[in-house]
């Protein structure tokens, strides 16, 4: 998977690679999706839900660039995947998740595998994490209409959002938004992608 599909489409960071290498797929997919868990596709985690092609996640985990001394904050834990793949390469890892039940699967699933900085919460990522803020990196795994005014404002100067962003439900962009150290908010658009949107939630 790492070679033909990772590192044949030009992702060459070492550290991004080993995460995905060592990430076991398969445990975060439902019994009946194991045998596809290193196919190059999206497969579904029940209530609607995908997880990423492992294409993507090398991806958006490549631009996030996560280090060792950062916080990070994802949006839709889904199955854990995504997270457990940032846990190696980051500080600590803050995930939000509005299914009750993935939420509650995924936290008992990171657990047991031992991503011990990895930390789950059922909630509505439009509102971010505040009690844990300001993160050095946020990235979300849902698609909100437009950027969530509440996750910027959480993010670090010199902190880094990586988002699809978009209002059609089969394409969005991909947008990477810088923080500077000044507090200035620089967008680009890199990549159009098709995930599932980010839901409002009642919480
Ligand atoms: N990162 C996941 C993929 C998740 S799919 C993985 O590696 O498996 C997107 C997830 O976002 C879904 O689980 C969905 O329930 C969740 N989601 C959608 N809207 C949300 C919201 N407002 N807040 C938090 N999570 C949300």
């Amino acid at each position: 998977m790492v070679r033909d599909q990772i590192q044949e489409r030009g992702i060459s960071n070492q550290a991004v690679l080993d995460a995905m290498r060592n990430t076991p797929r398969h445990l975060f997919m439902p019994e009946q999706q194991r045998d596809y868990a290193y196919d190059d596709t999206p497969l579904p985690i029940g209530y609607s839900q995908t997880i990423s092609q492992p294409f993507i996640v090398a991806f958006m985990t490549d631009l996030l660039g996560a280090e060792k001394t950062h916080r990070v904050l994802e949006i839709g834990t889904g199955s854990g995947y995504q997270a457990a793949v940032l846990s190696p390469l980051a500080g600590e890892v803050y995930t939000i998740e509005i299914v009750p039940e993935l939420a509650k699967r995924s936290q008992a699933l990171l657990k047991q595998l031992s991503y011990e900085n990895v930390t789950v919460r059922l909630g509505d990522g439009y509102k971010g994490w505040p009690e844990k803020a300001p993160f050095d990196r946020i990235i979300l795994t849902a698609a909100p209409p437009e950027l969530p005014q509440a996750l910027v404002d959480q993010l670090k100067p010199g902190g880094r959002l990586v988002a699809p962003v978009g209002s059609s439900s089969w394409s969005q962009e991909l947008i990477v938004v810088e923080k500077s150290k000044d507090g200035k908010v620089k967008k680009r658009s890199v990549l159009g992608v098709r995930f599932v949107p980010m839901v409002k939630g009642s919480q």
